[in-house]
């Protein structure tokens, strides 16, 4: 490829919407273009990125035993509405009628669409396992769609579903994708770490998220020093936190104005934060639910949602305090009453204070001195809190680390949820009717490609393993002018015959420090310099990207030396 005829029209200036860094490289290095918020244009050097992590891919899916295929992105109301989940997906669903009036939506995932299609073809257990996959378009209105690709409202996904006869079945094919996904970040030259998640909304049982560790990530994952504990941390219940505080005098009432914030009353208090109870108010589906976890504690909005088997979460609103008989900023449950949709529900680790603050339930007041046990009544006592840097590993009590993470991919066990809302059954050997029993399997491509950049940049630009880089190597002559230079240049060029696709030749009319700085924002792992020196010495100089290393050599050697190197990155996927 010669570098001027290459359509990646690089930006000077940044748009200051983009925050994060693979958002602002790939804006400025001509990657992608943004036609409105979360839709995005991939440019040819994007695009070659994302061809590249899909050959990945596709190899080993298919070395996995799944087949690709290709679903219908526009999926008919019915479908969706047989499962539940027209309703469930709410406004994050792009919804459209035909001229018929009949409605349907732009597919944000395919559980529905692929069960119905299987069960068209698929009714004995000779047919079973079944494993297919799909690269394509998937959209989802995003609440805040943002960080570029990071979160888009239409993005690439690979998507892979396996339907068994029984649970052993769908372990046998969990494992397989598991490794798959782990061969393919590893090969893409992510570092990454599989994760216990939680199945949330999309039901089912076991799943793993495949998280980039980036500080730009938007989920908290924790892990063992120790053992081989790691997880999403919505996904943990973290230990019950004893507390040698005894107390045995009542509690009391004391003024605390214009205190409404846990913060403020401690400081008001003269308490530790520890020594206090907060309270957050949820509405689950059409409950009201107290929540109370200690002050310095978070609330586990993923527990509470499995606890109470809701669809959806959100904050109380004012009505609904005030329709409960809630003081906001005063509340605890001293006095309140649980009704049909009203509940209390405490975390284990407040039941252990014995001498505690808390709310008073009218305007300017507070309770110290609080046992829970003794003074909370009739509330649930679940554990409801975020694990954080103070805990130990719930598993072997040794010491966690908490990073940031991007899911990059998730695998899921599903059990039978969509195969029995679908009626996609088959006849075992006895000639019984049995519910399928399957696995879905996604991973984020267009997100993989983003969260490569943030896992491997400098001040200069993107640092590209090898394996998705969208071309391997740039050839730089330093002086247009020059014409041996030039000549020298289109010559070495024309050398990489097996390797032609993977170089460019910067043959624009620009100067050398010009090239050099596009060469490093676009990322090539390797840059040839064919300049002054090679004018004296007959020497040409190759720079590694990742490293800054450079290495001399004759340009009659350059050729070769440019193949091991990249051979030797490929090899260490870096
Ligand atoms: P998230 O929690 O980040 O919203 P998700 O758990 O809803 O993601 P899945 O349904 O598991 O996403 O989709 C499979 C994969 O698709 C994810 O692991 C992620 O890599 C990718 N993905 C999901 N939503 C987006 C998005 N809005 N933009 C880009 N990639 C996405
Ligand atoms: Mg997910």
């Amino acid at each position: 490829m010669l570098a001027s005829r290459l359509y990646s029209p690089t930006l000077r200036e940044i748009p200051a919407e983009a925050v994060v860094i693979s958002h602002k490289y790939m804006l400025k290095a001509g990657m992608i273009r943004k036609i409105v918020g979360g839709i995005y244009v991939y440019m040819p050097l994007a695009w070659r990125t994302l061809q590249k992590i899909e050959a990945i891919i596709r190899e080993e899916m298919n070395k996995a035993g799944s087949q690709e295929i290709q679903m219908p992105i526009i999926q008919p109301a019915e479908i969706w509405q047989q499962t539940g989940r027209w309703a469930v997906y709410g406004d994050e669903m792009f919804r459209l009628q035909d001229r018929h009036g009949r409605q349907y939506c732009l597919a944000p995932t395919h559980e529905e669409m692929i069960t119905t299609l299987v069960h068209m073809d698929t009714n004995s257990y000779k047919q079973l396992p079944v494993s297919l996959y799909q690269i394509q378009n998937k959209y989802r209105d995003e609440l805040r769609p943002r960080f570029g690709l990071m979160r888009g409202r239409e993005f690439i996904m690979k998507d892979a579903y396996t339907f068994d006869k029984d649970a052993e079945g769908l372990d046998i094919q969990y494992r397989r994708m598991y490794d798959a996904y782990t061969n393919i970040f590893t090969r893409c030259g992510l570092h990454f770490r599989p994760v216990l998640a939680d199945s949330g909304a999309i039901g089912g049982s076991t799943t793993h998220e495949f998280e980039a560790l980036a500080d730009s990530g938007e989920a908290d994952i924790v892990y063992c020093r120790h053992c081989d504990f790691a997880a999403n941390t919505e996904a943990v219940v973290p230990n019950t936190l004893p507390c040698d505080i005894k107390n045995d005098k009542e509690k009391e009432l004391v003024a605390t104005p214009g205190q409404h914030t846990i913060e403020m009353v401690c400081d008001y208090l003269r308490l530790p934060i520890e020594r206090s109870v907060k309270a957050v108010v949820y509405k689950l589906d059409d409950t009201v639910v107290l929540a109370m976890v200690r002050g310095d504690h978070e609330v586990n909005e993923v527990h509470l949602q499995n606890i109470y088997g809701a669809a959806v979460v959100g904050m109380a609103s004012e009505e609904d305090l005030v329709r409960c008989g809630l003081t906001a900023g005063y509340i605890s449950p001293i006095g309140l009453k649980k009704s049909e949709h009203f509940d209390i529900v405490v975390d284990k680790s407040v039941m252990e204070m014995q001498d505690a603050c808390c709310g008073g339930n009218q305007k300017d007041m507070h309770y110290i001195h609080v046992n829970p046990a003794r003074d909370f009544g009739d509330v649930r006592v679940e554990t409801i809190r975020m694990i954080n840097e103070k805990d130990v590993c719930p598993e072997c009590g040794g010491e966690i680390v908490m990073k940031k993470g991007i899911e990059v991919g998730q695998v899921f066990k599903l059990g039978t949820k969509y195969s029995e809302a679908l009626g996609c059954t088959y006849l075992d050997q006895n000639g019984k009717s049995q519910p399928m029993v399957m696995g879905c399997y996604g991973i984020g491509v267009s997100r993989t490609m983003a969260a490569a950049i943030e896992q491997s940049h400098d001040d200069d630009g993107i640092i590209w393993p090898v394996a998705i880089a969208p071309y391997e190597a740039v050839i730089v002559p330093a002086n247009n002018k020059d014409e041996k230079v030039m000549a020298a240049a289109q010559a070495l060029y024309e050398s990489f015959e097996e390797k032609s696709d993977e170089v460019v030749l910067d043959d624009r009319n620009e100067r050398a420090g010009i090239k050099f700085k596009d060469a490093d924002l676009i990322g090539y792992p390797v840059r040839v310099t064919i300049g002054k020196k090679w004018q004296e010495s007959g020497n040409v100089e190759i720079r590694i990207r990742r490293t800054g290393e450079t290495i001399e050599v004759p340009l009659e050697e350059c050729r070769e030396k440019v193949l091991a190197v990249l051979s030797n990155l490929h090899s260490k996927n870096q």
